[in-house]
């Protein structure tokens, strides 16, 4: 299975905010739409990094509630890991293991297509199993 397929049903949309918007509001985006990072995209569309609950709560740790007011790309992580339309879900495991992160943008020649959370991963890989189940349940019936 491949990104390609997950963005297939999923849709490319991407929760972002701008590089200015202080953390506060980042915090306000991530809680109403029940997810766990916000990709920070310029007004022309450019990705400069991701924001995810982790570095918030890491920069609060260490510099305490004035985190609040820091603009998001002062707390984003510059140095994505992103993967292609192409790349195997097996790829993306590998990825998120191996980074320690649970989300991977896909970006192809420049253009940001979508975003495969480890949640996504993980329904792949269990829809992936349903299917082989029914398929040699199917083929053992056949056999009989
Ligand atoms: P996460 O587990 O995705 O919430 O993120 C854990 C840490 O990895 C945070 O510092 C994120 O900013 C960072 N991070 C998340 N996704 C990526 C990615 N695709 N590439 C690089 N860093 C990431």
């Amino acid at each position: 299975m491949l990104v390609a397929d997950i963005l297939r049903h999923k849709g490319g949309q991407v929760v972002s905010v701008f590089p200015d918007v202080p953390v506060s509001r980042v915090l306000a985006v991530l809680g109403s739409h029940r997810i766990g990072a916000v990709l920070v995209i310029d007004r022309n569309g450019g990705v400069h990094g991701i924001l995810s609950e982790r570095d918030i709560v890491r920069r609060l740790w260490r510099e305490g509630t004035a985190t609040m007011e820091m603009p998001a790309q002062a707390v984003m992580t510059r140095h994505l890991v992103t993967a292609l339309p192409s790349t195997t879900v097996a790829e993306v495991m590998q990825m998120m293991t191996v980074g320690r992160f649970r989300h991977v943008p896909v970006i192809d020649q420049g253009q940001l297509l979508g975003l495969i959370s480890i949640g996504d991963v993980v329904k792949a890989r269990i829809d992936e199993q349903e299917e082989e189940n029914v398929s040699l349940r199917a083929y053992i019936a056949g056999a009989a």
